[in-house]
């Protein structure tokens, strides 16, 4: 069998990888020069495999009103004549829900563990450096009322198998003394002793170094996906700018907020909306980093220490006009990281932005596509798309393979 994946991120490449190692032939195309160019080039390095829980929650309707006013929230929402935003914010809106939030973080739990368990299988064979870590993760809480809040969704957590436990401010500092001089601010935090981190593009990378190597993978790389050429219920072949046309017996499409516009083509309206976020990256051979991850709940900012670099990741801009680094953003990462960690020295950072692709209740869509038989999709994995890439292939590959899944594949079905 032939299968034909789109786009090179993290979830083209693990899908690719899980089909030829499956001795598949596989052709991965993608319109960058290099692997991970898009969204997973910079992101927050967080394998957040225990702390799964979507955007949409009924927690964020009482701090719209905050967050879109005050031009120092982590959100920054700006209205488009774009009925695509409206569909998507009405959606995301409906999900917020205690019973939509519970189902679809039980659903990503169990997409999580298997992540987990693939990457670690593959790493059994295969050492990779992608500056992987196992040093759990801490998810700090500035205010009293939201540590104590915190506590629910840890027993949710705790009563579908994650170890997580509550610390308070003295033993947060006991465990991570690189906070210490924000100490006065912190009220406590979540410790998850089995969260990891890594640095996406590099795994990404690595991956597809050994695809590359493989006789049944063929790579085009810098070659733009123009059009899917549909025949009655199958997808013939890809129109690309190179002016040929690739045929395959099944496409994947694996695009990223790129998959959008391909499947509009084909009259499909995929509900994936671009999330707009922006990393730092600071060498750390430097003392005062964290060696733990840390999340800054109040801000939304993720720090990790991915090796010899300190990856900084926040910010949730939904209406943005481009990927371009607005200033005024990046400036308020610079200056929430230096509150957090006012000893590391960010004057060597390198600043990124990306586009989650996400949908508005935060599950992935993972399967076959009603537009074609042979078209499966692997898309909108949003702010968790590294966590979850290694699950959401093993259980894309084993969908187009006609085996038995891992997981049940009910929840991440396509709608379209
Ligand atoms: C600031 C930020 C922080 C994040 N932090 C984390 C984190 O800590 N942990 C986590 O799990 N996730 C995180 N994420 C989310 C994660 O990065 C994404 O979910 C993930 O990278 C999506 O991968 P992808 O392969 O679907 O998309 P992409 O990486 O965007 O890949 C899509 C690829 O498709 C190609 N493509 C698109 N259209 C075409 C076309 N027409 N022809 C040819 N090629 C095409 C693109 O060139 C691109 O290479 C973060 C994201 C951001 C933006």
């Amino acid at each position: 069998m032939h299968a034909c994946v789109l786009g090179a991120g993290v979830i083209g490449v693990t899908s690719a990888w899980q089909l030829a190692q499956q001795g598949w032939q596989v052709t991965l195309v993608d319109s960058a020069t290099e692997p991970a160019s898009g969204a997973s080039h910079a992101n927050g390095g967080q394998l957040s495999y225990s702390y799964v829980a979507p955007l949409a929650e009924p927690d964020v309707l009482p701090h719209l009103p905050t967050w879109l006013l005050n031009p120092s929230s982590p959100l920054r929402f700006r209205l488009r004549a774009d009925p695509r935003q409206w569909r998507w914010c009405l959606q995301f809106l409906q999900a917020c829900t205690h019973r939509a939030a519970a189902a679809t973080t039980a659903q990503l739990l169990s997409l999580s563990y298997l992540s987990r368990q693939v990457l670690h299988d593959i790493q059994s064979t295969h050492a990779f450096d992608f500056g992987h870590a196992k040093n759990g993760k801490l998810i700090v809480y500035r205010t009293p009322s939201l540590l104590e809040k915190a506590r629910d969704q840890v027993k949710l957590q705790a009563d579908l198998g994650s170890d997580q436990r509550i610390l308070n401010t003295q033993e947060l500092i006991q465990l991570e003394p690189a906070l210490a001089p924000a100490q006065a601010h912190l009220a406590g935090a979540v410790y998850t002793p089995s969260e990891e981190s890594g640095d996406c593009a590099r795994l990404t990378s690595a991956l597809f170094k050994e695809l590359a190597a493989m006789s049944n993978v063929n790579i085009r790389m810098g070659t733009t996906i123009q059009a899917l050429q549909r025949t009655g219920n199958r997808i013939q072949a890809l129109r690309t700018s190179q002016g040929d046309l690739i045929e395959a017996d099944h496409f994947v499409m694996a695009a990223g907020m790129g998959s959008q516009p391909l499947m509009a083509q084909l009259g499909v309206q995929v509900p994936l909306y671009p999330l707009k976020g922006y990393s730092l990256s600071v060498p750390c051979a430097q003392a005062h980093v964290p060696a733990i991850s840390v999340t800054d709940y109040e801000r939304k900012t993720v720090y990790a220490k991915l090796g010899d670099t300190l990856r900084i990741a926040a910010m949730v801009g939904i209406g943005a006009s481009n990927q371009g680094i607005e200033t005024d953003r990046i400036n308020l990462v610079r200056r929430q990281a230096q509150s957090l960690l006012p000893d590391v020295d960010l004057s060597a950072a390198q600043a990124w932005a990306g586009y989650r692709p996400a949908t508005p209740h935060g599950r992935p869509w993972i399967g076959q596509s009603r537009a074609a038989d042979n078209l499966w999709l692997n898309i909108g994995h949003g702010a968790l798309g590294f966590t979850l890439a290694c699950g959401s292939s093993h259980l894309l590959s084993s969908l187009i393979r006609q085996e038995t899944p891992a997981i049940d594949p009910i929840p991440f079905q396509p709608r379209s």
